[in-house]
């Protein structure tokens, strides 16, 4: 059975792989194919450890992928990348996986830790806001329509003093910190020593822990303005609690959750409230939720001329498949969620076990996501 509804003016998979010239899909409706059938599963594949070691692709990821297209390009089987990292724009990720995978991935199909940040949009939209972690936070943050956002490297440049260890960071040394950060500054922002910080979102791992967990006290424990008196804690988000992940290295790194336990450890033991926050990403099943309703759009824009002529879908998907390395995350999250989600562990990355996993057993172990994709295909009768 194939997906395949329309002819699409697309670059080829040769063509992306040679770096070619950007030619943005166009799609129009086939005048002779009949309408094809509505997928009734999806995928969501975990990034790290499953799809990519580092920066490099891993167990056959970018064959695995490429089976999910028609030859012409066209996407056949409705899939998203659901990852707890972040750090970067959407649009900046998908364009990234893109070239390492040999497809045309739409931003639509790149679900990271931080998306469902925009969904807080009314609340903060025009308030001071810090943003934090590796990358480009504050870029992100714009990029959803928040329009008063700092990076926390940019915030805390106004504050000489804050970080008693600046001077020993050879990093902050080499720099001109202050023009480095002007430059990335996108929305007229605001003023840090009168302008009270309303929320905190870490976006992503952050990269100078000391000096990061002093500003955040700093700006959580005076009501969002260092310096000043103790006041009400400014609302607290992190964008997943991971507490570890599968990079390069053969063992484990520590994630955000992590951050998350050395900050409020500390901010409990020197406040008298301790701290308050909220985490998202794997394995909330919220994030399953939110990307069931992101693989139904998947669904609707690939089958826009069905939709126009039948109006509209009205059945759900039958399983949808979560591919993943990480337990406690992945298969937990795909487990708590429940029905119609289907748990694939894979052995690239924080799993090596022979067997299945003890505490959080999958529905269906493999060595890589080649054999996941494949054991998917065969299942749903679509090699
Ligand atoms: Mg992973």
């Amino acid at each position: 059975m194939r997906f395949r509804f329309s002819v699409t003016a697309v670059r080829s998979r040769a063509a992306i792989l040679k770096g070619q010239s950007e030619v943005f899909p166009r799609t129009y409706s086939h005048p002779t194919s009949p309408p094809p059938p509505r997928p009734s599963f999806g995928i969501a594949f975990d990034i790290d450890g499953v799809i990519i070691g580092g920066r490099a692709p891993i167990g056959g990821s970018p064959q695995a992928i490429q089976r999910l297209y028609a030859r012409d390009g066209t996407l056949r089987i409705p899939f998203l990348f659901l990852t707890n990292g972040g750090g970067i724009p959407e649009s900046k990720r998908a364009s990234e996986l893109s070239k390492l995978l040999g497809v045309n991935i739409s931003p639509q199909q790149v679900v990271q830790g931080h998306t469902p940040f925009r969904e807080l949009l009314n609340r903060f939209e025009d308030d001071p806001i810090v943003a934090v972690g590796k990358g480009d936070p504050a870029t992100v943050m714009s990029e959803y329509g928040f329009k008063k956002v700092r990076s926390i490297d940019e915030y805390a440049t106004y504050f000489p003093d804050i970080d008693p260890l600046a001077p020993f960071k050879p990093w902050v040394m080499n720099e001109t910190c202050n023009k480095k950060h002007a430059s990335k500054i996108v929305h007229p922002s605001y003023d840090v020593y009168s302008d009270r910080v309303k929320g905190v979102f870490v976006i992503s791992d952050p990269v100078d822990w000391s000096r990061d967990i002093q500003v955040l006290c700093d700006i959580l424990r005076t009501g969002g303005l260092p310096g000043a008196e103790k006041g009400d804690q400014p609302a607290l988000y992190f964008a997943s609690d991971d507490l570890e992940y599968q990079a390069a290295f053969p063992a484990e790194r520590l994630g955000m959750g992590a951050f998350r336990i050395a900050l409020e450890s500390i901010y409990n033991t020197v406040n008298d409230s301790p701290l308050k926050y909220t985490s998202y990403g794997k394995p909330n099943p919220f994030v399953f939720k939110n990307a069931e309703a992101v693989l139904t759009k998947i669904v609707s824009t690939m089958h826009q001329h069905k939709e126009m002529t039948n109006g509209g879908l009205a059945n759900s998907f039958s399983t949808l498949y979560m591919v993943g390395d990480n337990p406690k995350v992945d298969i937990n999250g795909a487990r708590k969620a429940g029905r119609p989600w289907f748990s694939v562990l894979t052995r690239t990355g924080v799993f090596k076990g022979k067997n299945n996993h003890a505490q959080f057993p999958a529905d269906l172990v493999v060595d890589t996501v080649e054999e996941a994709v494949d054991c998917i295909l065969r299942k749903e009768g679509c090699e």
